[in-house]
């Protein structure tokens, strides 16, 4: 349930309403917005009776949200949440950052390789993994916290932000040391352990969709971290696993405008998981910016044929400074923009 405030409405009656849920035994949580205060309801598991809430001071409305998931829905925060996981790097706005590197740390020479080409063509932030969710236990698994540091060195080097995968608790504390934005994995989407120690750690969170989960279940695994007090919650799509064997998952574009609609969180898209083939990459990185991705995620590397992991999906340099150039005009016909390089001033599109 949501309590809508009337615009004129003092903290005195934001108070009361509050001290009314609490009686009721279930959680408030008040929500100062631009125009006026909303107090959420948690807690319910069915729908709770507001009459004796309506007739409170100060109250404009009382909404029921039927959804599953509540504060991540736009029944509960109409407006955009932006999240900014560094200085000029915000998701959920009018300009659209493009995260951007290889799928893993593997060398000082490779990530720095990596950062300088991918921060030249016009990136915003640096991904590349230092714990790595690989099928097979015989497949690389990630340098680990020196993966961590290299990353590190790399954004001292370039200004570049960083999003870089936790795949345990004990991994998301390590990694929020050092990175702007921890990124939960597809196969990560449900873990909730997982989901509530981002939650409290409170640092931006990218949570990619689970290779078969539903929309719902996205939003409602982000409603885990919403739940503990983390609102920096960036969504993800990437694929879905499907019968087709063409691309390595099916791209589910049409997840973009659909979670948008139900929530206020921004949404990503990372074609290069979503295709799993090279040349799939930028037209489907083209479309998800047409249709209206808050940043695109890209796989990159500096030799993807000697990559330790997902080269046949990472563009060459030239290939990326190719698609980013092709990205500004496909934003600024939708009236967005990409975001500038940390450092750099804006680029502006004739
Ligand atoms: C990755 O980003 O390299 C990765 C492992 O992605 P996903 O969790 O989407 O498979
Ligand atoms: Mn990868």
């Amino acid at each position: 349930m949501l309590v809508i405030m009337q615009r004129d409405a003092t903290a005195h009656d934001v108070d009361g309403v509050c001290q009314a849920i609490k009686a009721m035994g279930y959680e408030a949580v008040p929500m100062p917005g631009a125009q006026r205060t909303a107090v959420g309801l948690i807690g319910n598991d069915g729908q709770v009776d507001g009459s004796s809430i309506e007739a409170l001071p100060g109250v404009a409305q009382v909404l029921h949200v039927s959804k599953p998931y509540k504060q991540v829905s736009r029944d509960w925060r109409p407006e955009n949440t932006v999240v900014t996981i560094a200085p000029g790097v915000s998701f959920g706005g009018a300009a659209v950052p493009v995260i951007a590197g290889p799928c893993s740390v593997e060398s000082e020479q490779q990530i720095l390789t990596a950062a300088r080409a991918v921060r030249a063509a016009g990136a915003s932030a640096l991904r590349g993994g230092a714990f790595k969710p690989r099928s097979s236990p015989y497949s690389f698994q990630g340098m680990g916290k020196a993966g961590l540091e290299l990353l590190a060195l790399a954004r001292r080097e370039t200004g570049l932000a960083i999003v870089t995968e936790a795949m345990d608790e004990e991994g998301a504390h390590l990694v929020a040391e050092y990175a702007d934005c921890i990124q939960i994995g597809a196969r990560n989407m449900q873990n909730y352990s997982l989901l509530k120690a981002v939650g409290r750690i409170g640092k931006p969170v990218l949570l990619k969709r689970g290779m078969s989960a539903t929309i719902a279940e996205l939003l409602l695994s982000a409603e885990y971290i919403l739940a503990e007090g983390n609102p920096h919650v960036i969504l993800c799509e990437r694929g879905i696993r499907s019968f087709d064997t063409q691309t390595r998952n099916v791209f589910d574009l049409a997840a973009i405008p659909v979670v948008q609609k139900l929530s206020h969180l921004p949404i990503v898209a990372d074609p290069s998981h979503g295709t799993g083939v090279r040349d799939k990459v930028t037209p489907m990185a083209r479309a998800a910016v047409a249709a209206g991705a808050d940043g695109i995620l890209v796989e990159v590397h500096p030799s993807p044929d000697r990559a330790l992991s997902d080269g046949a999906q990472s563009l060459y340099p030239d290939q990326f400074v190719r698609l980013v150039t092709e990205l500004r005009p496909i934003a600024a016909a939708i009236g967005r923009s990409l975001t500038p390089t940390p450092g750099t001033a804006a680029v502006s599109v004739g």
